[in-house]
């Protein structure tokens, strides 16, 4: 198979994805977004049918191939009006960190849940003094005679109403110098000092952002996964799925809005031809496909990358194509606004609400502007500002 043309399998899983996505559709999900339901339901006849662990290991019940699979998997929900959120965190960054550095008994835990879709694990980093700079992170993890007490503050962290467990990222005291160094918990979201509060988004999406309270949360030994000492490795590994993972839900936006554009641009006809022939409306659509091209191509490098075992090059990969896929997803989805003329803000059409949901894209699970940083810094050698 060459790097340009998609295996059989991968056809056929974007194929089979694509028709479990149009059983629902867009319809559907804002349905569940408005009535402030969530998409438990879609989620859990993917995780049946395999789809939402195929990157996950056969051994514990995933479809052993990579993140180039699970990217297809989000992609096409997305293209077909369902963009599963919590893809972006469950079996990609927590099932990654989990297979890669966990015990042999945290695997058995969590992976089989993960993979066939009865368990959602959110991912909890960002807290409200630290935001881009999660080395100001202060969630604290003390040392108690049976395992560990966690307390601390986090926000904006998505799905926690339909997790069972989430990983958090905190820190620990290094015995030696006294410094705090990252580590890395698992938290079920009923435990005792656990308690969450939904922030209002100006987003219209079945899937909510929390505020999370972790006061002096009991956990047992093994509720740490992986080594103390080597978290902000574990970390980064674990970032490169985010990342990919978020441009897949930034490009399966985009050809949303482009289908839908397109769809109405053909038929819609004010003048001698349909709107569509006019070059002002064609030539941005025409971009965005090109644009949407290109987000995937790094996407599908930055999975080949990953899947191949090489961290570094998949990290500049990750970051450049989740940059890219969420320009593409912030101009695609405007451009569908436009193209639809005032249809394009009525609910019926849908494709308003795409917009705020794009932008998600540009903001997490990283800024672009710390892309354009980290791209500045480590692609360029620039020197670094802050
Ligand atoms: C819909 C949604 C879902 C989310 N889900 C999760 C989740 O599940 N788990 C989780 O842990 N977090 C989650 N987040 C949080 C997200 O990762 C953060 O919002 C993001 O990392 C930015 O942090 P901040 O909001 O604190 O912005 P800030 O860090 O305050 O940044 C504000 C602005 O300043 C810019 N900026 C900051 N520093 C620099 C710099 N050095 N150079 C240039 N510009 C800079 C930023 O790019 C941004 O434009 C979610 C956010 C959203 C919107």
């Amino acid at each position: 198979m060459s790097f340009y043309t998609e295996s059989e399998e991968r056809q056929a899983l974007r194929q089979a994805v694509g028709e479990l996505g149009k059983k629902y559709g867009y319809a559907w999900f804002d349905q569940q977004a408005r009535s402030g339901g969530n998409t438990s339901e879609l989620w859990q006849e993917a995780g049946k049918l395999g789809y939402l662990g195929v990157n996950l290991p056969e051994e514990y019940g995933g479809g052993g191939g990579g993140m180039g699979d699970l990217s297809i998997v989000l992609e096409e929900l997305g293209a077909a009006g369902c963009p599963l959120l919590m893809m972006v965190v469950s079996s990609s960054i927590v099932g990654t960190v989990i297979t890669r550095f966990g015990t042999e008994e945290q695997k058995q835990r969590w992976l089989p849940g993960l993979a066939d879709g009865s368990t959602t694990m959110a991912f909890a980093i960002t807290e409200p003094d630290a935001g881009s700079n999660s080395h100001n992170i202060t969630t604290t993890a003390r040392r108690t005679e049976d395992g560990w007490s966690l307390s601390g503050r986090k926000v904006f962290i998505s799905g926690l109403d339909v997790a069972q467990a989430m990983l958090v990222v905190g820190r620990t005291e290094d015995a030696r110098t006294g410094k705090l160094k990252p580590a890395l918990f698992v938290v079920p979201t009923n435990a005792a000092g656990v308690e969450f509060q939904q922030i209002e988004m100006d987003l219209i999406s079945p899937d909510k952002q929390y505020t999370l309270f972790l006061d002096d949360v009991q956990l047992s030994r093994d509720a740490l996964v992986g080594s103390e000492d080597a978290a902000l490795m574990q970390l980064f590994a674990g970032l490169n799925p985010e990342r990919i993972m978020a441009s897949a839900f930034a490009i399966g936006i985009a050809r949303h809005a482009l289908g839908k554009a397109l769809a109405y641009v053909k038929d819609r006809q004010v003048w001698k031809t349909p709107i569509g022939a006019h070059q002002a409306i064609a030539h941005p659509l025409a971009q965005i496909k090109i644009e949407l091209e290109l987000a995937r191509l790094m996407m599908q490098k930055a999975a080949a990358l990953y899947d191949a075992g090489d961290d570094l090059g998949a990290g500049e990969a990750a970051n450049m194509a989740k940059y890219a896929a969420g320009e593409v997803a912030v101009r695609a989805t405007d451009q569908a606004v436009q193209s639809l003329g005032g249809n394009g803000m009525t609910k019926e059409y849908g494709v308003a609400a795409l917009s705020t949901a794009a932008r998600a894209a540009r903001i997490a699970p990283v800024s672009r502007e710390m892309i354009l940083n980290f791209v500045a810094q480590h692609s360029l050698g620039l020197p670094k500002s802050y």
